[in-house]
């Protein structure tokens, strides 16, 4: 994060004087406490600055790399899902393969008729079905998809980290966000490596705080 000019200037009074009161910063740079607000507020949220009651602002003494680590292990997928786009247990391979390219996914998640997930089907899935003698529309997915319990799955509370080790770790392109429901997991959103590289890019634009 790039701080400005009164920010460095806060940093360094803090630095050097710690633990102090806003009150205190704010007399020395000739400034009202209100003026001064905006400032400590996004000192203290970036990690630079820690701010304890009736004590005063103190300085974290934490690296560039530790306050990027510690932002990174706050980043859920909440904030980054995308709309997930599923199809019933019951459709052709055939119907699955439009909906991917009507779609324009990689992965499809497979529901039964509450909305339950029941399977996940890849790009790689639909071409092995696909170079079989079979009747493509006479196939339901259900016989060629991955399904529950095989599905790696997330919450929409979890770590955007922790879906990028199991993507990496399992070897897949996506997970469900699911709700856990009295019926099963309903799915709620869609996770992808796509999601996680624009992470990576609004870290580096600085768009994440
Ligand atoms: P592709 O088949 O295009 O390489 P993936 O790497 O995502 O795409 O999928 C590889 C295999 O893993 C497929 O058989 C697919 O059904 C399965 N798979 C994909 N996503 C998941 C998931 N979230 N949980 C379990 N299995 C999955």
């Amino acid at each position: 994060m790039e701080l400005n000019k009164r920010q460095e200037t806060i940093l360094q009074i803090v630095k050097e004087q710690g633990p102090i009161t806003g009150e205190a910063i704010a007399d020395q740079l000739n400034l009202t406490r209100a003026t001064l607000r905006p400032d400590l507020a996004i000192l203290t949220m970036a990690g630079y600055l820690d701010a304890r009651p009736r004590v005063g602002y103190f300085y974290t003494g934490k690296t560039g790399s530790q306050l990027l680590s510690d932002k990174i292990n706050k980043i859920q997928v909440n904030d980054h899902q995308s709309i997930p786009v599923v199809v019933h247990e019951s459709v052709s391979v055939y119907d699955a393969i439009c909906t991917m390219f009507l779609e324009d996914v990689g992965t499809l998640f497979v529901v039964d008729n509450f909305s339950i997930i029941v399977g996940v089907l890849s790009r790689k899935d639909l071409l092995r079905a696909s170079i079989g003698k079979q009747e493509l529309t006479s196939i339901p997915v259900n016989i060629i998809m991955t399904r529950m319990p095989n599905v790696t799955y997330c919450f929409k509370e979890d770590l955007i980290i922790d879906v990028a080790k199991k993507l990496i770790e399992k070897q897949i392109d996506a997970l469900p966000v699911v709700k856990q429901t009295d019926k099963g997991y309903e799915v709620v959103g869609r996770i992808t490596k796509t999601n996680i590289t624009k992470v990576l890019v609004a870290l580096a634009l600085d768009e994440i705080i």
